[in-house]
């Protein structure tokens, strides 16, 4: 492997609403806060990841969307020099799965196929709700070669796999599933 770069960009994307900026803010200060569209105006944090069983460690970079992605493209500036990116859906709304393939596809043009990714599917904790399987979203991850991880920010569950897993992956470890 060539090692984990020391500071590592990642950007964030998916439609508006699937909870992109709720996964930042519960991974970098441990918290859910309800309305954090709101009160989330930053489009960037920041956060140390240790790759889970070494000690190699990063700054990883997260960029978020600050309400872009409704004009359904993002600046090329967004995409440039990153590493990884993390596509969100969320499972109790099948349009945001739909259109994973969309932003994957805007991320192609503008930043090639070298980056890695990893989709999420955010709010497990509304399973009531749910409208894809885990199934589905595996299939998917699986055919455009990203990892895959079911997620809720809202209870926390495997929310830092998200970033760890990329930690890891660009560590040349293993991936998360
Ligand atoms: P973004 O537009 O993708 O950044 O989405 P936000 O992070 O702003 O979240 C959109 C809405 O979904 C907010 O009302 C959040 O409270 C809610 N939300 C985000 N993540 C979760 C989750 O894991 N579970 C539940 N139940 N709600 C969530
Ligand atoms: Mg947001």
């Amino acid at each position: 492997s060539l090692g984990l770069p020391p500071r590592v960009k990642l950007v964030l994307l998916g439609d508006s609403g699937v909870g992109k900026s709720c996964l930042a803010l519960r991974f970098t200060r441990g918290v859910f806060d309800a309305g954090c569209r709101a009160t989330v105006g930053a489009a960037f944090s920041s956060a140390t990841v240790t790759v889970p069983g070494s000690t190699a460690s990063c700054k990883l970079e997260i960029w978020d969307t600050a309400g872009q992605e409704r004009y359904q493209s993002l600046a090329p500036l967004y995409y440039r020099g990153a590493h990884a990116a993390a596509i969100v859906y969320d499972v109790t709304e099948r349009r945001t799965f739909a259109k994973a393939q969309h932003w994957l596809e805007e991320l192609r043009r503008y930043a090639g196929l070298t980056m890695v990714l990893i989709l999420v599917g955010n709010k497990t904790d509304l399973a009531p709700q749910r409208q894809v399987a885990e199934e589905e979203g595996r299939h998917l991850a699986d055919s455009i070669g990203a990892m895959f991880v079911e997620t809720s920010a809202a209870t926390g569950i495997n929310v830092a796999e998200v970033f760890e897993g990329v930690a890891s992956r660009l560590a040349g470890g293993m991936p998360v599933s």
